[in-house]
Order: C-alpha cells, then structure tokens, then sequence
C-alpha cells in the first residue's frame, strides 16, 4: 500500500440526482466568449467563420457546492459571476464526432465561473496566462448533476440574479458553438475521461458582486445554483 508523508488532497465530487453515488470530479473546463453578446461586452466580438472555440482550465480543487457561502476572495476589486450551463462527461472520448457527441454525455448541472475580472483583463491585455483572473479558490460553483445520459441540450433559458434582481436572461440556443460542436472541438486537444466537467459559457450581463449579496441561477430543463458571498478574507 503506498504511503504519503501527508494526507492527499480529497477527490472533490458532486451529488447525483436521484442516485447515492457521487460523480467523481476529474478535470474543469471553461469556453470562453461562446455567447456573441457576452463577447460583444468584453470587447472581444466573435466571428465564427474564421475563430475556433477556445479554453481554459481550473484545478478541480476550485469546485464549491450549489448552496455555498464563500469568502470575497483576496487580490481583486472586480470579482464577476458568469452563470453557465455545464455538461458532464460519462464516457471517455478522443477526436469524438458532432455526430456522436451525445454519446459521451452524462448529465447537465447549473454553474458559476466566478471571475477576478480586473485581473482577467489585465493578463488578457498584456498577454498573460488567466489563472490568477479564473482559477480562483471556491470559483467553480456547481450544482449536482442531473442525469440526462447522452442527451444534447440545445435551447432552453439560462438567467441568474443577484439578490433578486435579473442580471442574466438568454438561451442556450445562442450558444456560439454548440455542445456537439465544443464536445468535438475540445477533445481534438485532449482525451475527455468520466468526470470531466465542461462550463460552456456565459451569456451577457456579467457584472460585479460584493459580499453579503445572494447570487441565483437557473438553466431551463436542468436546475437551480445558488451562491452567497461572504466577507472579504
Ligand atoms: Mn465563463
């Protein structure tokens, strides 16, 4: 039996509606700009006919349950909610087709890509790596996954308020590229396993949260995410 010098890090895992076992969580991928208004809004319009999806990545120990309440985080003055829709892989999958993307397809879940978004435009304007704008602690918010094996979910409404108030209201079905299309797209550059989790985007409305404000969201047909921002640390 291998022996550590210290206690390794949990395997972080979400509830499963309906079931008693949890999904074990393996690698966090975000698209970036997949709704034209939100590109539109962070100055970075998309033209598809000439772009190709783009990603990045959070460790999966950024993952923090529906339901939470976490610090303001450290470093920033601008900390964003992004309300996604995120899809969760089943299956393992490399150079998958649009045809048989379902195919990898667990279930859905509702999300947040909590974002330090002064310091996500200051890396992006000067050519620097995101992690310090996204890879934030407790940034990854999700709820449990909701079973829907290999369905593709291509329209339904995607909102999210902050203390009541609208701030997000769009369609899935304005995604610029679709789940088909991200599933064969992100596994051209790596072999998808069960337990990966794809945050497909947020639509237009991002904007900035400060502690004690109460963040809900919805995608149509999957569930509700909630999240409460504490003090700053
Ligand atoms: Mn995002």
């Amino acid at each position: 039996m291998t022996s550590y010098l210290f206690t390794p890090p949990a395997v972080q895992s979400l509830a499963i509606r309906g079931k008693t076992e949890r999904f074990p969580i393996n690698r966090l991928f975000f698209v970036g700009r997949n709704y034209h208004a939100h590109a539109v809004e962070m100055g970075k319009p998309v033209d598809k006919t000439v772009e190709r999806p783009f990603y990045f990545t959070k460790a999966p120990q950024t993952l923090t349950h529906s339901g939470a309440t976490v610090a303001y985080p450290p470093e920033t003055k601008n900390y964003h909610f992004e309300m996604e829709m995120v899809v969760a892989i089943g299956k393992a999958g490399f150079r998958v087709s649009q045809e048989n993307a379902h195919d990898v397809i667990y279930g859905y879940a509702a999300g947040l890509d909590m974002t330090r978004r002064d310091l996500q435009l200051v890396a992006r304007d000067k050519g620097r790596p995101w992690d310090l704008g996204k890879d934030v602690e407790q940034s990854s918010v999700c709820t449990e996954i909701v079973p829907m094996e290999g369905q593709i979910i291509d329209k339904g409404a995607i909102a999210l308020e902050v203390n009541g108030e609208t701030k997000q209201s769009s369609d899935v079905d304005k995604l610029i590229w679709n789940v088909r299309e991200i599933i064969a797209d992100l596994s051209l550059f790596y072999h998808l396993q069960p337990g990966d989790l794809i945050y497909t985007g947020t639509p237009e409305g991002v904007n900035a949260v400060q502690p004690g404000d109460t963040i809900t969201g919805r995608v149509e047909g999957v569930t509700e995410v909630a999240l409460t921002i504490g003090a700053a640390e």
